[in-house]
């Protein structure tokens, strides 16, 4: 298989769900994208549940729990330009594209990312290079999206040398889960693109152990090498990664790919992803249970977006201090 699969009908072709469960969701498929790289239909074959999870969509995807909200990110308020989020004074979003290697159920952004909307047009773009330029508070430009690694080295190679050349940035970051879910996109002219005289923090989203293949082994040796400091982000989710033996095998495999766990995110409450809620205590108690255990380079922050746009706050540490009897409350 080469293709990525992007409807119900491909995902029934490819055997990976039930012909009978195809129509039902059709509806799911008209409201959000769907996405499976071969590399991610080779892994579902491979590792099973955890990582079909995180891909094929269920019926259940259309009905908003109470507590679901259709834009946990609350990011309007804080966009000064189209492309642009700024809600911490020292950083901002840069947000190319909207476009993904793969789409997960669980998504935050999932009422916004797709296969065909928010390609930044050049004039955009420019708009939106400009702003930083002319905002020397931020420090740090932070490209997300969508996934950045989904634009041509060239068009990204362009955006980060842009970036690169305003003096007050000191440092770029990138979110992508291209390194997982479509390694082959890290080619040489992509590892070109991304090599930089700035520090260049790479931040992969991973949520299973399993997902640390020999190709995205590859890939992120070849990320390594071209100066990147790599960091991983994780979402605590229900059925994937929501025990104690599921989250060391992650943490650990992070760190022998040379990924520094840096966040542990709570589940943002998008609409159609309460079958990957976890509740706060759990998670919490988890983390306790690795702690003092398991080296503490393997350690994320475990953080939870506050409503209304108040941004990240890490979860209560109270009694996680490896037992030392100074119990220190969320910061
Ligand atoms: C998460 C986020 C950042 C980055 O936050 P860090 O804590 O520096 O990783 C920046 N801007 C926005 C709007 C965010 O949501
Ligand atoms: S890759 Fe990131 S932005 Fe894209 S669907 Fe997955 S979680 Fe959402």
């Amino acid at each position: 298989m080469t293709r990525t699969l992007r409807t119900p009908q491909e995902l029934v072709d490819a055997g990976l769900i039930a012909p009978a469960a195809a129509s039902a969701l059709e509806a799911v498929a008209a409201r959000y994208s769907i996405a499976v790289t071969p590399a991610m239909a080779a892994l579902i074959r491979e590792a099973g549940a955890p990582i079909a999870a995180q891909y094929l969509p269920e019926p259940e995807e259309l009905i908003t729990a109470p507590h679901e909200l259709e834009d946990p990110t609350a990011d309007a308020p804080f966009t000064p330009i189209k492309g642009v989020v700024h809600r911490y004074p020292d950083r901002a979003l840069l947000k190319p594209l909207l476009a993904c290697p793969v789409y997960c159920r669980f998504c935050f952004r999932r009422e916004a990312v797709g296969p065909d909307g928010g390609l930044l047009s050049e004039a955009e773009l420019e708009a939106a290079l400009d702003w930083f330029a002319e905002t020397p508070a931020v420090r740090e430009v932070i490209l997300t999206g969508g996934d950045p690694l989904m634009l041509s080295p060239r068009r990204l190679g362009r955006i980060l040398a842009r970036l690169a050349a305003i003096p007050h940035i000191e440092t770029l970051r990138i979110h992508s889960r291209v390194p997982v879910a479509d390694p082959g996109r890290i080619t040489p002219g992509m590892l070109a693109a991304l090599t930089l005289d700035r520090p260049l923090y790479l931040c992969v989203h991973a949520n299973h152990a399993a997902e640390f293949t020999p190709e995205a082994a590859a890939g992120l040796r070849g990320l390594h090498a071209a100066g990147l400091v790599l960091l991983g982000q994780s979402v605590l989710l229900r059925g994937v990664n929501d025990s104690e033996a599921a989250l060391e095998a992650l943490f650990r495999a992070m760190l022998r790919h040379r990924v520094k766990p840096y966040y542990l995110h709570q589940l943002d409450p998008a609409p159609g992803t309460a079958r990957f809620h976890v509740p706060v205590e759990e998670g919490l108690a988890l983390l306790r249970a690795l702690r003092g255990r398991v080296t503490g380079l393997a350690w994320p922050s475990y953080v939870q977006e506050q409503p209304a746009g108040a941004g990240k706050m890490p979860l209560g540490m109270a009694g996680m201090r490896g037992g030392a009897g100074q119990a220190r409350e969320a910061v």
